[in-house]
């Protein structure tokens, strides 16, 4: 090993946020050098958002095709995953290739450094044979892998995570899905739609199990008429795997037979394999603990899904902005999460932002709710859509402290909550505003008066 490289900055992760922060601060003139294992950009254009998004995008053609003989006359629909498998290779991920992005990165003036890093002390980096010294500071940007829980016989077993999952080229003829968040019912959903038999186990009682219990009914009833199998508030005890594909053994319910099993049951940051304890921070914490400047230590920053505020690509990108101005020296306005927004992208769409209601009243807050159906609004009542717009107001404060968009596009509709929580639009603001007819977005003005005065 021979003398430290001293550069001012060390980038772990090159993934949504690491590749953000790297770029940005070599575009400011600093020396930074990258240090990626994998594939420069990470899970989200090559197994994570962007390849998903486009099986639903197929999927959902194939549900509005279906939708065809309700409304228009006939249509016949012949699924076929080689499109879908064949987009996904060719336009997403050029066969899981990052040169592009590598070339961008380095052009951007970025040393890219191919290979797994850890830290060795303070201030410094080592990837195989080389070290790095970062004079400024190092940032941790190293993400989250698919997390496997500790069920007796599962390990042994092929199950996929998402990366098998999005790189499947012919499907199963049945799949269980473990796990009932965004990520599981999101594949569950696409599958269905492509013919193939797909159960979600959930240990919750309700799917979505983090955002409102209308949305978990709302998406339990649409996965039903896919002809998903749904069990909820079911413990699994022991996978096994044979000839025949997986049996998942539930404690007092029957076993779930299926082909394949996706592990879809949260995110995991890999502490332990960071070096940790040379900067005086515990590997066996779930996520780095950030300040809101996301700084983790003495020249430190973590940013995106490690720092653990929501693991979303949006997460990353706006923590790679705060890191980015605090390690410039810039001034700028310190982290804020009362406003994160979430999409779970099934059809109908969930967008949330800010507080759920059971959240609220956890924090004391004076709580008044409003929700409307879709269907009490004209363009829901129209395109037959299910969905809903609840509203979770501060009476105190008179603003809102979150909402839910269910429905056709309601990752968009979501916009306009999404500003009035950010922007703490006073509920009577939000009252005396013109809603565009016949939208979608007129619904969150059908749940106001539920707010009171
Ligand atoms: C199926 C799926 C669908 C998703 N859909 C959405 C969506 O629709 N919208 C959304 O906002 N988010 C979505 N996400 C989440 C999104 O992909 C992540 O939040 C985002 O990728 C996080 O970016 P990151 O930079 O924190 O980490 P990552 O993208 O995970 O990148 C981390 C990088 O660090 C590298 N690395 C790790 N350890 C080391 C090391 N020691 N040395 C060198 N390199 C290392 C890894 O190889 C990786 O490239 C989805 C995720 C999945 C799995």
């Amino acid at each position: 090993m021979g003398e430290p490289a001293v550069v001012d900055v060390v980038v772990l992760g090159l993934g949504v946020g690491g590749e953000e922060v790297a770029g940005r601060l070599a575009g400011a003139g600093l020396s930074v050098v990258g240090v990626e294992s994998r594939l420069v950009g990470g899970e989200c254009p090559y197994w994570g958002c962007v390849p998903s998004k486009m099986m639903i995008r197929a999927a959902n053609a194939l549900a509005e095709a279906r939708r065809v003989d309700d409304l228009a006359g006939r249509a016949t629909v012949t699924p076929d995953w080689a499109p879908v498998a064949r987009r996904i290779r060719e336009d997403a991920t050029d066969h899981w290739n990052d040169a592009a992005a590598a070339d961008r990165l380095t052009g951007k003036g970025v040393r890219l450094v191919r290979g797994r890093g850890t830290l060795t002390g303070p201030g410094q980096v080592t990837v195989g044979d080389d070290v790095f010294r970062a004079t400024r500071g190092i940032v941790i940007a190293t993400g989250t892998a698919a997390s496997v829980p500790p069920i007796e016989g599962l390990r042994d077993t092929p199950y996929w995570t998402n990366r098998e999952a999005i790189e499947v080229e012919r499907l199963p003829g049945s799949l269980i899905v473990l796990g009932g968040g965004a990520i599981g019912l999101e594949l569950a959903q696409v599958f269905a739609r492509f013919g193939v038999r797909v159960t979600v186990v959930e240990a919750n009682p309700r799917l979505l199990a983090m955002e409102e219990p209308e949305s978990s009914e709302l998406l339990a009833d649409a996965l039903r008429r896919d002809g998903v199998e749904i069990r909820t508030g079911v413990r699994v005890e022991r996978v096994g795997h044979g000839a025949d594909g997986f049996t998942v053994h539930l404690a007092g319910a029957e076993p779930v037979t299926g082909e394949r099993l996706l592990v879809a049951t949260g995110r995991q940051a890999r502490l332990g394999e960071l070096g940790l304890p040379a900067v005086g921070l515990d590997p066996d914490a779930r996520f780095l603990t950030v300040d809101d400047r996301m700084r983790a230590g003495e020249g430190i920053w973590a940013v995106g899904d490690v720092a653990g505020h929501g693991a979303f690509t949006h997460m990353a990108m706006y923590e790679a902005g705060i890191a980015i101005r605090d390690i410039l020296g810039q001034d700028g306005p310190p982290a804020d999460y009362r406003a994160l927004p979430r999409v779970t992208f099934t059809d109908p769409e969930v967008g949330a932002v800010g507080l759920t209601e059971a959240q609220a009243r956890e924090r004391g807050i004076d709580v008044r709710v409003g929700f409307n159906p879709l269907s009490n609004s004209t363009r829901g009542w129209i395109n037959r859509s299910d969905g809903f717009v609840k509203l979770v107001a501060d009476a105190q404060r008179g603003v809102l402290v979150g909402g839910t968009s269910a429905g056709p596009s309601g990752g968009e509709v979501l916009s306009g909550l999404l500003v009035a929580v950010h922007g703490e639009v006073p509920v009577e603001r939000l009252r005396s505003m013109i809603y565009t007819y016949p939208t979608f977005h007129r619904a969150i003005e059908g749940a106001l008066p539920d707010l009171g005065r």
